[in-house]
């Protein structure tokens, strides 16, 4: 197979990329335009951008396309959420979970996501998320990367028995250890919980992925205390702080100080923008703050941060279409993000970024990579950012796993008749 008239990020030319046995085998630059190849399984890329899969690196799979069942959340806020929520778990079941999971993920594969880190509930004494879940990635594991992250929804020491099932989500085969410790009932539980989240990382021999200090509070101050427990069992690269919206609200000499530590720390950040921009800011009259993580000044400091949808259609967030583009977009509007320079490595954020967070292997258009892609309408990071195109094609292994056709303008522009 070849892809012709391609262009790839952050560079000017045309290429052809060659897969043979599921892998990039050459990657070549063009001299100018070539014509259709009499191939079939060739494509031609027309110009448009060929880029690495999309990745969702945080959603919440157990609960998407929930809501309104059996309550709407009416004032909007995460705690309300995590109320309707309960009210939910009680009707959850393996084929429940099953169906909703697959439709959300073929979504988001329509979309050209071919990894994704899911969050499951460990706050059920049946642990029916984690399960299903754990099922369903490694049936399809061929297909997918699908990590699973045991998430202790209502606290791991504030629930009964939290931090038992929190083990036994592990043994079940999680992937990622998770945490909510601004939820705990006390910043000294919240604390403990971070010791401990880290212990079982060592333990298990897993990744972590905490839901950070995702409040208005500037006092919620746990993201200092996660970052420093990775450096100090040097651990940062397998080390994912989300949310952080409450950085949104720390003072900014605090702040200062703090970003050393991240630095140092070496941690890994997944912001969700349109979740966040709904979700934060519900207890302020005006101003209101938007409550999303200082994105931008992590990209200026070269700290590792990516974007995830959190929720479609549950209990937290009654909208979303499984398209990171969307997220992108709102990411570069509510952070400030519209210089020149922010939109040239846009699609870092939704992808290599993202990569990096869930710790994923031989990712990206390389020689001797495995011939993962997607297609997408335009030429660099700021055309498709802007043109909020479809994404036209996508490719594992090889092998074409969805393609569309680019939408037209049927009637004539009006414009012409004048
Ligand atoms: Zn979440």
């Amino acid at each position: 197979m070849q892809i012709i008239n391609a262009r790839l990020r952050q560079k000017p030319e045309l290429f052809t990329l060659h897969i043979e046995n599921g892998h990039f085998t050459k990657i070549e630059k063009q001299d100018g335009t070539l014509a259709d190849t009499s191939l079939n399984d060739d494509i031609n890329a027309d110009g448009n951008l060929v880029c690495a899969p999309f990745v969702e690196p945080h959603i919440h799979l157990d609960a998407a396309l929930t809501a309104g069942e059996p309550e709407w959340n009416q004032s909007g806020t995460l705690f309300e959420g995590i109320e309707r929520w309960s009210q939910r778990k009680p009707m959850l079941n393996e084929a429940d979970i099953r169906k909703r999971a697959l439709s959300t993920i073929e979504l988001l594969v329509q979309n050209g996501v071919q990894a994704i880190r899911t969050h499951a509930d460990t706050t059920d004494p049946t642990l029916i998320g984690v399960r299903t879940l754990c099922a369903l990635r490694d049936e399809l594991k061929d297909k997918i990367d699908l990590q699973v992250v045991a998430f202790p929804q209502d606290g791991m020491l504030s629930y009964p028995s939290g931090l038992k099932l929190m083990e036994e989500a592990l043994e079940i085969g999680a992937d990622v250890v998770g945490g909510i410790p601004h939820f705990e009932y006390t910043r000294e539980l919240g604390e403990k919980s971070v010791k401990l989240i880290i212990e079982l990382a060592k333990k298990y021999d897993r990744l972590v992925d905490v839901h950070c200090d995702e409040i208005d509070d500037p006092n919620s101050r746990f993201l200092e205390f996660l970052a420093c427990e990775a450096l100090f069992h040097d651990m940062g690269d397998k080390v994912t702080a989300s949310h952080t919206t409450a950085m949104h609200s720390y003072d900014n000499a605090y702040c200062s100080k703090l970003f050393r530590l991240l630095k140092n720390s070496g941690i890994n950040f997944i912001s969700c923008p349109t979740e966040s921009i709904h979700l934060q800011g519900r207890f302020d009259t005006y101003p209101k703050r938007r409550g999303v993580t200082r994105v931008k000044e992590l990209r200026e400091a070269n700290i590792n941060v990516c974007l995830g949808q959190d929720s479609i259609f549950d209990p937290w967030y009654s909208l979303g279409n499984g398209k990171l583009l969307r997220t992108l977009d709102f990411a570069m509007h509510i952070c400030q993000m519209m210089g020149y320079k922010d939109y040239e490595s846009a699609l870092d954020m939704i992808t290599d970024n993202s990569a990096k967070t869930m710790c994923l292997e031989n990712y990206g258009i390389k020689i001797g990579n495995p011939a993962n892609f997607i297609l997408l309408e335009g030429f660099d990071d700021y055309s498709v950012l802007r043109k909020q195109g479809e994404v036209l094609l996508s490719v594992r292994h090889g092998e074409i796993i969805m393609q569309r056709q680019p939408a037209q303008v049927i009637s004539k522009p009006w414009i012409s008749t004048i």
